[in-house]
């Protein structure tokens, strides 16, 4: 059995210092942090992590100061993967840096901008988000005199790639290997992953009531929402709705991570993984939910699809974000001059070749919401 409750250190199969594959650049080890912290540290103050601020989760940035930001997601979804790496007695610092890294490379307007890059780039290899996030701390960011990029561990830079084709997979290497050989990332990239979908899920059902596009009423009906709701107006009668619905989604944050870790505990005791190099070679993850809570996760996740995400007014955000994007690529795509003079230098000349295209697709990529739209009326209007 595994003494889940006491010691200080983490437990043999995290990933540590003295584990890790190391940086691609040799660099001598900080004075007084060690590399994950260095790596949180150098995500913090990368451009990429700033312009999160101003870009889509759900709702495009500027159409309410209170609803999640890419920013914000990524914060609370740090803040709920340090609590279930504490708790598995994990390394906290690089999963908080995994999930502030998660989300680098998003386009502005959410997934709308993303699809609309990608059928843009569809005969230049494509676009991922995914991948761009890997990209923009591999070698996006310029802020290092002795290496391009964040120069982050393989550790971290594992985590940020959660998927990958076997095509790209090949061109990545040794990062790239565990997807060609169905192996498994470290057991704090797999809580960054879940850690993301409990956060959107239940931050989405507050944003959703916030927006007036969801009613309680409707969401009641979800027994996820519906049973901790339930439960609460029953305690406190006379709360107002806002307060209800803090407290309920509290709950079910409550909930989901609880059994989330008490399900891993019970995943790792069998697997009884002895290092990192067990975790990364067992067949299936081990950070994982009980079937019925996953069961109870997945409802709620199909109702935000069904009713939050094909909203009719989410769609009409949806529809504009794709039109500014894909205008925004024809006329980078069709005249290089048009583009600002160090993305310009970096086509090398060329127009209209993959090159151009990638560097398009990097600048726009970069955008914020409202640099986005900016440029848009600068060029359209
Ligand atoms: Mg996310």
């Amino acid at each position: 059995m595994i003494d889940w409750q006491s010691g200080t250190g983490p437990l043999a199969f995290a990933a540590t210092a003295d584990n890790s594959r190391g940086r691609r650049y040799d660099e001598p080890p900080a004075r007084t942090r060690n590399p994950f912290q260095r790596d949180r540290d150098r995500i913090i103050h990368s451009t990429a992590f700033r312009r999160l601020e101003y870009k889509t989760q759900v709702f495009v940035n500027h159409e309410g100061d209170l609803y999640r930001t890419r920013l914000t997601h990524s914060l609370e979804v740090s803040q709920i993967g340090r609590s279930i790496a504490c708790a598995l007695r994990l390394n906290e610092d690089l999963t908080e840096a995994i999930c502030l890294a998660h989300d680098l490379g998003h386009t502005p307007f959410g997934h709308a901008g993303q699809d609309a890059l990608n059928a843009c780039m569809r005969d230049y290899d494509g676009f991922e988000h995914n991948l761009q996030s890997l990209r923009v701390v591999d070698e996006l960011e310029e802020k290092y005199a002795d290496f391009p990029g964040l120069n982050l561990t393989f550790e971290s830079r594992e985590g940020i790639l959660k998927h990958c084709s076997a095509r790209n997979a090949r061109e990545l290497g040794e990062l790239g290997e565990r997807f060609l050989q169905r192996k498994q990332p470290s057991l704090e990239a797999q809580i960054a992953n879940i850690a993301d979908e409990i956060a959107y899920n239940n931050h989405d059902v507050d944003d959703g009531l916030r927006s007036g596009l969801l009613t309680l009423d409707q969401i009641r009906a979800v027994p996820l929402f519906g049973e901790h709701n339930e439960t609460v107006r029953q305690r406190y009668p006379d709360l107002q709705d806002r307060r209800q619905i803090h407290e309920t989604v509290r709950r079910m944050i409550g909930e989901v991570v609880g059994d989330l870790i008490d399900e891993s505990r019970r995943q790792v005791e069998a697997a009884a993984p002895t290092s990192i190099e067990d975790v990364r070679g067992h067949a299936t993850g081990l950070v994982k939910f009980s079937d019925s809570v996953l069961e109870r996760h997945l409802e709620l996740k199909r109702f935000l699809q069904e009713h939050l995400y094909r909203h009719h007014e989410v769609r009409q955000m949806t529809a504009r974000s794709r039109r500014i994007v894909t205008e925004l690529f024809d006329a980078f795509f069709s005249d290089a001059g048009l583009l600002p003079t160090e993305y310009a230098e970096r086509c090398g000349g060329a127009n209209g070749d993959a090159t151009h295209a990638r560097v398009v697709a990097d600048y726009i990529a970069g955008m914020t919401d409202r640099y986005a739209i900016g440029v848009h009326t600068r060029l359209f209007s």
